[in-house]
């Protein structure tokens, strides 16, 4: 049996729940290793099917693992075929996962389901899939060792002149290049530019005094990883040191409090106090780190109303920023992965306020 299968399992017997329905397509290729873009499955303690159509059916029996495969085709649908065998297994309810259910298709689900009670459920899989296994690790691994690549690729690039959009296109180019796929179109953000957090390439070029801002991921095997690295073009002024030495402050403090069993509000609030020192906190409008594996924004928030509690195994993104309109910004960020005791580093690129 597939080890996810048999964590889903003892979390629904904790939980009380006899059968589950997973729908998320995330969180069906958790389970199952299915990596189609359509399917669900349906667990008991005992028992258990994966459906889904006639497109994946070779695809299907080669990747799902730990549960039958049954293929509908049209004119029948996913829901009906669900119906069918939560009624053929004898289920008198069935919870779903109700984080990923509209209401549109819940009500659908209520006239095929007939006859079996649907029971919303909370974070079922969506809190396993936060622990990663030592495979996942190394997919992640894999992914990070990419961006730091192309961090130092990109250095070349980095002074007057050229614009944001020829970075960007070089950072896609050599990514690609290395037979990865993009986890997100890059940002690459310069001069009062860098001010927005999130802000995408454009033909402006690069000037003496800016501060320019980078944020890339690669995507490895389904993995993926997020850096963001700032650097000044040209001398810094006492300014910019400021700014960058106060986020990497707030970075480094944050990264060093990271344990198993803290709280990721604990984390968040960290980093505000750091930056707050310097009368930066106000200029911090974002979370200061988001779960990161299959998704670049996995499930898990390191933010002022998140509860999630650290665990060894999860991996998070940690990066503030401080962002002042009109001025420029810096954001550091890099991906770790919670140890026994701490956490460990995944991308490992140099944090330096000039280029190399
Ligand atoms: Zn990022
Ligand atoms: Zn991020």
């Amino acid at each position: 049996m597939s080890q996810s299968l048999e964590k889903l399992r003892s979390r629904m017997s904790e939980a009380g729940i006899d059968a589950m329905l997973v729908t998320a397509i995330d969180n069906v290729r958790w389970l199952t290793g299915f990596s189609g873009s359509s399917g669900a499955a349906l667990v008991t303690q005992s028992d258990g099917i994966f459906i889904s159509d006639s497109r994946y059916r070779e695809q299907a029996g080669e990747e799902v693992r730990g549960l039958p495969v049954e293929i509908y085709q049209s004119p029948k649908s996913l829901a009906e075929t669900m119906a069918e065998a939560a009624k053929n297994l004898g289920l008198p309810k069935l919870a779903f996962e109700a984080e990923h259910v509209s209401v549109a298709t819940f009500n659908s689900w209520k006239e095929r389901f007939n006859g079996v009670a649907l029971e919303p459920a909370s974070n079922i899989a969506d809190q396993l899939r936060m622990v990663k296994t030592a495979e996942e690790i190394e997919k992640i691994k894999a992914a990070c060792g990419v961006a730091d690549s192309c961090w130092s690729h990109v250095q070349r690039m980095l002074q007057p002149g050229v614009s944001e959009y020829d970075i960007g296109l070089d950072i896609e180019f050599f990514i690609r290049r290395l037979g990865a796929q993009l986890a997100f179109s890059p940002i690459v953000v310069s001069g009062p530019r860098s001010a927005r957090p999130h802000g995408y390439p454009s033909e402006r070029k690069l000037e003496n005094g800016d501060f320019v801002t980078m944020d890339f991921g690669a995507n490895v095997d389904g993995y993926n990883s997020d850096i963001t690295r700032t650097i000044v073009i040209g001398e810094p002024t006492k300014r910019h040191r400021e700014i960058w030495n106060a986020v990497l402050e707030a970075q480094l403090a944050a990264i060093d409090a990271i344990r198993p069993g803290k709280g990721a509000q604990e984390i968040d609030a960290l980093s505000r106090e750091v930056l707050a020192k310097y009368d930066f906190a106000k200029y911090f409008g974002h979370g200061l780190g988001h779960g990161l594996g299959r998704l670049v924004h996995d499930i898990g928030g390191m933010n002022a109303v998140s509860k999630d509690i650290l665990e060894e195994g999860q991996v998070w993104t940690v990066e503030p920023g401080v962002y002042i309109e009109a001025f420029g910004g810096v954001r550091i960020e890099d991906d770790i992965v919670v140890t026994a005791d701490g956490c460990e580093l995944l991308t490992h690129s140099p944090k330096q306020i000039s280029p190399t």
